[in-house]
């Protein structure tokens, strides 16, 4: 058997509970292993050697339980063995109706199968962490988020992360460097943004979003992130874009450098998360009020001409 198929058939004990039988003529529910009342599955306390010695089998249904008079056809003895199922009524069984399979959310209610909804019943829950509407937002650019998101995690392959497959290597990293700086290896929280190069960009576009006490290190942007992710003012919206739009043109600086051997361009870095974030501006309806307005103007909102920093 394939690794995906192994895979696949290894959640059926973490999608089981959601699928649930409703129970009309009961020939297609089996009694034991199919979820149809509060006590499913009844195998979970039944044992398969008192299901046979009462006369039935494993893959009985639900109508073989059943007699003609609507009563369990199980042994009295059962009661005392199990107690709880004293309180458990025969179900009323409807002749040539088919029974049907649903699936049932969290709340235990039926809703039509769909993989969103199996997805949202299965998946890993955690508590949102604090940054998460300052990189996904209604007016966000996916594939910045995206970005803004592997950087949050720590997930790009930057050159301290590959030192550590260093021991053994062919390559010799001690080469490496920084390709935007030529100073030491890159990180993460070197290249967002205390690289001489990053924070160059990072200052000139900062102080076109009033962000001046948010300094260099990615410790100052993250506490920011924290304060202001889920805030639905205007100008904290443009400090959203533009930081994840910096991280994302600096990063493709850095990957044109690494692989094309071209030196960086800093005007060239900025003049996009410019012109990019402009753009994003463009689409938006602003709400025109006095706090903003010079915000605006420094973006040239209203306006054919391209964003322009104050100064
Ligand atoms: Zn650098």
């Amino acid at each position: 058997m394939s690794w995906g198929w192994r895979k696949i058939l290894s959640l059926r004990s973490v999608v089981r509970p959601f699928i649930w039988k409703v129970v009309r003529s009961g020939a297609q529910t089996n009694a034991w292993w199919d979820n149809w009342c509060q006590l499913s599955p009844l195998s979970s306390f039944i044992t398969p050697r008192r299901i046979t010695n009462a006369g039935f089998n494993l893959s009985s249904s639900l109508s073989d339980l059943v007699d003609e008079n609507g009563n369990w056809k199980w042994p009295q003895a059962w009661y005392d063995l199990y107690p709880i199922l004293i309180g458990l009524n025969a179900p009323h069984l409807t002749q040539n109706m088919v029974d049907r399979t649903v699936w049932k959310d969290l709340d235990g209610n039926s809703c039509s199968f769909r993989s969103s909804e199996v997805w949202h019943s299965i998946r890993c829950r955690q508590n949102p962490v604090l940054w998460v509407d300052g990189v996904w937002f209604s007016q966000c650019i996916p594939r910045h988020s995206f970005h803004l998101w592997l950087v949050i995690k720590n997930k790009l392959k930057t050159q301290d992360r590959l030192a550590a497959w260093e021991v053994g290597s062919v390559t010799n990293l001690n080469l490496m460097c920084c390709p935007l700086c030529r100073i030491n290896r890159d990180s993460r929280d070197h290249l967002f943004f205390q690289c001489s190069f990053a924070s160059k960009v990072w200052n000139k576009v900062k102080c076109m979003i009033q962000m001046d006490n948010v300094d260099s290190t990615w410790q100052s942007i993250m506490s920011w992130m924290e304060q202001n992710a889920s805030s639905k003012k205007t100008e904290h919206i443009i400090c959203k874009l533009v930081i994840a739009a910096s991280a994302y043109f600096i990063s493709q600086e850095r990957n044109n450098c690494l692989f094309s051997n071209v030196s960086a361009d800093q005007n060239a870095v900025i003049q996009r998360i410019k012109k990019t974030v402009h753009l994003r501006l463009m689409g938006f309806k602003f709400r025109r009020q006095s706090s903003i307005e010079s915000l605006l103007r420094t973006w040239k909102i209203g306006s054919d001409e391209e964003a322009n920093d104050p100064s």
